[in-house]
């Protein structure tokens, strides 16, 4: 089992002259530095690896980045440019490694970073959410709860001696959490285990949205029925034998759905009364832990 824990920072558009953002779709936030430790079989650190990016999108240092990773703005002209950090880092990984991280936005960066670039993405194809594998085995499944690394760190009792919001720091602990949370498992085989139900291909769209504008006053349940449901990932038609649930009166349901593949998906409607048109906002996801 290949293990690499990493950590992103990276920056965005800063406020344009009008006060609105300049900010690209496919790339809001560009990476300026990636910090990561490989870690052993036995979950033991092994190897460090830790480098700016020299950014080529957003030259200009977003002042709340800059407040919370106490970056200055020349540090942005430091480092190589992405594609070549990119490059060393999935050497870094190796064929096949489980690269975990504290919450999903990181991995998302990534490949965002990865697909503007135009950069083989195939070292990146086992992701692993950190803070919802914490929240499983620490705090009986409490996925509601974003938890923090302070929080986890403190909750598991690990020192924490190094400084926050820097990558390759913050990849360290998150390493330790890691290890803290497989300390009772004895073998490879039983940490494969442990984890294998959190680990999910980051490439793989999981979720989907559309609307709908109705006549007012309609059968919402005949609207929600009548509409067909793909399968974020595969685009397979869904299936359900489930009824559809009120979540609030009138205006939002939830419904369980199946795709032979991916199996569940969820879908979340919610209607709002607009120019006496009903309109139906439809979202599926695909839901983490897979299940
Ligand atoms: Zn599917």
């Amino acid at each position: 089992m290949n293990f690499v824990v990493f950590d992103l920072e990276w920056n965005s558009a800063a406020p344009g002259k009008s006060g609105s953002s300049e900010s690209l779709a496919e790339l809001p936030f560009e990476i300026i530095e990636i910090g990561a430790v490989k870690l052993s079989t036995e979950v033991e650190p092994l190897e460090t690896f830790s480098a700016n990016v020299k950014a080529q999108v957003y030259k200009q240092l977003n002042k709340y980045i800059a407040r919370v990773t106490q970056r200055s703005q020349e540090s942005l002209s430091q480092g190589d440019p992405f594609p070549l950090v990119a490059a060393e880092f999935a050497e870094f990984c190796g064929a096949d490694a489980i690269l975990a991280s504290w919450g999903q936005s990181d991995p998302q960066v990534l490949k965002q970073n990865l697909e503007f670039h135009q950069l083989d993405p195939s070292f990146f194809r086992k992701a692993l959410n950190l803070q919802v594998f914490f929240a499983h085995m620490a705090e009986a499944g409490q996925t509601s709860q974003q938890r923090s690394i302070e929080y986890a760190l403190e909750s598991l009792n690990i020192e924490a001696d190094l400084s926050f919001h820097d990558a390759l720091n913050d990849a360290r602990y998150a390493a330790r959490i890691l290890n803290a949370l497989l300390l009772k498992t004895e073998t490879e085989e039983e940490r494969k285990e442990a984890l294998r139900p959190f680990l999910y291909d980051p490439f793989l769209n999981r979720d989907s949205r559309w609307q709908l504008t109705e006549a007012a006053e309609g059968n919402a349940e005949a609207t929600i029925r009548g509409q067909e449901y793909k399968c974020p990932a595969c685009q397979r038609v869904l299936t359900s034998d489930e009824p559809i649930i009120i979540t609030k009166k009138n205006k939002r349901w939830s419904w369980i759905l199946h795709c032979e593949t991916h199996g569940q998906v969820r879908c979340s409607i919610n209607r709002r009364r607009s120019e006496g048109k009903d309109i139906y906002y439809f979202k599926l996801t695909l839901p983490y832990p897979p299940n």
